[in-house]
């Protein structure tokens, strides 16, 4: 059979894109979630795509979906390629789903023989976290990170994970079965859209991704005094959605002087009367950067900011942290072999880049090193929305990057 040109393989990853957003419980608009029967039919249709390319494949415990290569000889640890299949909520077509067919055009173009690893394509399973809220349920269970608390969770109709998984046709007691040893991985490869529009703004068709931005995310709190909308002299107010006003600009006002980004996406005054000064503002903030450190020491600055806002207008402050994932960094050797899959499409200087957005290697580097292809989104970056655009030169350029940083990781081994 002769080599397919990378023209040819993007040209079929974008149709596939086109079949998959077929599979979708939303009319007018594409949504697909964990345990559903659109899963169900993504799998199907993506392992049949896999079998035509040669894998061995299999769903495994987690309702992931896994395609195998053999290399030079069978049994050796995998270097695995892979995305999700799952989407948000009146999602675009190419967020996951194209990282999993570009995965399955390499595996169909490499001589897997001449491999010093096995080559297996993994489609996660909820990384998006839709149905029940908490994500990355496929790659954490293939890191083997998924406990009973999780399996007790409940979609919004009191249907728990573990049920939804008895009705796929899942054991949810064997979810364990999932988990891989570190010892059967080389590696994990993720091509994936930026979500953003910094490849478009620098004019680049791929970027190298150095880390996976981990998010804090806090409930905020400012408590004044309630009182009469008309009968509480200026003087007098303590209200406390105004300071919390001042908190939100200063959170925006911190976040661009250093680097880092900061989000207030909620928030409620009480008792919420139009005629009653605010005596309770409680909002969220979602705190990101491309290191740990830089992300601690911006929250120190809003905490300090805010801390003595309140004292000067004589209310409380105070917050809870209830979320926290700390930054995924990519594992050098494998950020090396994406650089050289980079320049093997003709750009000498491929643009470094972190991610804003989570994605599976962040579970996925629990049990193996993990490093990132970013692909350039039209539309001013435009992502998690129907507008979601990719260019066919861009898949193109994106395909025969991710080859050769497949060979440069078998170069290496
Ligand atoms: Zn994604």
């Amino acid at each position: 059979m002769s080599r397919p040109s990378a023209v040819a393989g993007a040209a079929q990853a974008l149709q596939r894109c086109d079949e998959l957003a077929r599979l979708t419980s939303l009319s007018g608009g594409v949504e697909r979630v964990h345990l559903s029967p659109e899963h169900a039919a993504a799998n199907a249709l993506t392992g049949g795509w896999m079998a035509e390319a040669g894998l061995a494949v299999r769903q495994d415990a987690a309702g992931n979906l896994v395609g195998r290569l053999e290399g030079a000889r069978p049994g050796l640890p995998a270097l695995v390629l892979g995305s999700h299949l799952d989407t948000v909520t009146d999602a675009g077509r190419f967020d996951g789903m194209l990282g999993v067919l570009l995965a399955i055009e390499v595996a169909d173009r490499v001589d897997a023989s001449a491999l010093p690893f096995a080559l297996e394509v993994v489609g996660f399973t909820d990384e998006e976290g839709t149905r029940f809220g908490n994500a990355l349920f496929g790659s954490r269970a293939f890191a083997g990170r998924v406990d009973d608390g999780w399996l007790a969770i409940p979609d919004r109709h009191g249907v728990t994970v573990a049920r939804a998984m008895t009705d796929f046709g899942l054991d949810p007691a064997r979810v364990g079965e999932a988990a891989r040893r570190p010892e059967d991985l080389v590696g994990y490869l993720e091509a994936h859209i930026e979500q953003g529009p910094h490849l478009l703004d620098a004019g680049r068709a791929l970027g190298v991704v150095t880390g996976i931005a981990g998010a804090r995310r806090f409930a905020l709190q400012v408590t004044g005094r309630a009182g009469h909308a008309g009968g509480t002299p200026y003087a007098r107010r303590r209200d406390a959605l105004v300071v919390a006003a001042e908190v939100v600009v200063a959170i925006e006002r911190i976040a661009v002087e250093t680097g880092t980004i900061g989000t207030v996406g909620r928030i409620r005054a009480f008792p919420g009367g139009v005629n009653v000064v605010p005596g309770v503002c409680r909002f969220s903030l979602d705190l990101r950067a491309e290191t740990d450190e830089a992300r601690d020491a911006a929250f120190e600055r809003i905490d300090g900011f805010a801390r003595e806002l309140c004292a000067r207008r004589g209310v409380e402050w105070s917050w809870d942290e209830f979320y926290r994932a700390d930054t995924t960094p990519c594992d050098p050797a494998l950020v090396a072999a994406i650089e050289q899959g980079v320049q093997a499409t003709g750009d000498a200087e491929p643009v470094r880049i972190w991610s804003r957005a989570g994605h599976d290697g962040m579970a996925v580097a629990d049990v193996t090193g993990v490093a990132m292809l970013f692909l350039r989104c039209g539309n001013d970056g435009i992502s998690h929305h129907p507008d979601e655009i990719v260019t066919a030169e861009d898949v193109a350029a994106a395909l025969e990057a991710f080859e050769a940083a497949v060979l440069a990781v078998a170069a290496r081994h």
